[in-house]
């Protein structure tokens, strides 16, 4: 039986009429959440969550729709992964190729999920621990960027603050820790395993959080990864590079649903603007998870009754 998440029940549609500005076009598809968080843990490998049972990521599990083998893309690195998951294409489309901070070399060449919100009258945030990621945000295209620190205590902490202060309708939240204790001590080491147990009590500092201040019942969280690793290094050419957690929760999302192997970080995107009524553009490569939703499973299987007569051959 299909159980659906007790925590994210209480979302009502009325409460959610603000955000739509009346000069906006009407989207596609209802706006579903009043916010979207998404959090990237640098480095974290999809069997790892999956092996370590982290106390955090087991309560999102629990309350969510997860996968243990969603894939990044082939150019599994930090800045083109995670252009990737915030603007729903690959890396030769959304053009940031390289992996560091080169202020010369500009910024990404296609919108993001920010620059969709911040189009709609939404507002919106960035919280990040590495400067590189800057590349994916133009100046204007997000409402705060902020680098608080490096390892993700600093940097959840202060997303958390000003999440429940401000109720930005979308924001992104980057964790250093597994991908920095991978390159310096190889990944699935006692010193990364320990990273990655630092990273899920950021992921609780952000989750208690948003529970205290009421917002958890109206925002969808995506839990993810830019890449995975193996020894101390990530390329993409291995699978187990590639592969990361994928794990989403909030109202109406199935709870303790395990998802099929082939989602994509770039469906973190399309998902993203789904839930917040967003257009979605034809040309990106990734697609809404829209099967993590109650509603639209039961939608869906409603389409797919039988039709009486069908007079086409
Ligand atoms: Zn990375």
């Amino acid at each position: 039986m299909l159980r659906f998440s007790a925590l994210c029940l209480a979302l009502t549609l009325p409460a959610l009429a603000h955000a739509q500005d009346e000069s906006t076009p009407a989207p596609e598809h209802e706006r579903r959440v009043g916010h979207v968080l998404i959090i990237s843990e640098d480095g974290l490998r999809g069997d790892a969550v999956e092996k370590m049972h982290l106390k955090w990521h087991e309560v999102l599990r629990h309350h969510g729709s997860y996968s243990y083998h969603a894939k990044t893309i082939r150019d599994a690195s930090t800045l083109p992964a995670h252009a990737s998951m915030l603007s729903g294409v690959d890396s030769n489309v959304h053009g940031l190729t390289w992996n560091n901070w080169r202020p010369s070399k500009g910024y990404i060449k296609t919108p993001t999920i920010f620059t969709e919100a911040q189009d709609a009258g939404m507002t919106t945030a960035f919280f990040t621990g590495k400067s590189k990621l800057r590349h994916i945000v133009p100046p204007g295209t997000v409402g705060v960027y902020d680098r608080p620190g490096y390892y993700c205590k600093k940097v959840a902490e202060e997303a958390a603050l000003y999440l429940t202060t401000e109720k930005p309708a979308l924001a992104f939240v980057h964790f250093s820790d597994p991908d920095e204790r991978g390159h310096s001590d190889g990944w699935m080491s006692e010193k990364q395993l320990s990273a990655i147990h630092s990273s899920d009590r950021c992921l609780g500092i952000l989750y208690e959080a948003l529970e205290r201040s009421g917002m958890l019942e109206d925002t969808l969280i995506i839990v993810s990864a830019d890449h995975g690793g193996h020894n101390r290094v990530h390329s993409g050419a291995t699978k187990i590079d590639r592969e990361i957690p994928w794990i989403a929760c909030g109202p109406g999302v199935l709870e303790n649903h395990l998802l099929g192997d082939n989602i994509s970080t770039m469906d973190t995107a399309a998902t993203a603007l789904y839930a917040l009524g967003l257009p979605i553009s034809v040309s990106l490569t990734g697609k809404p998870r829209t099967e993590i939703f109650s509603e639209t499973m039961a939608s869906e299987a409603s389409t797919t009754l039988p039709i009486a007569s069908d007079p086409t051959p």
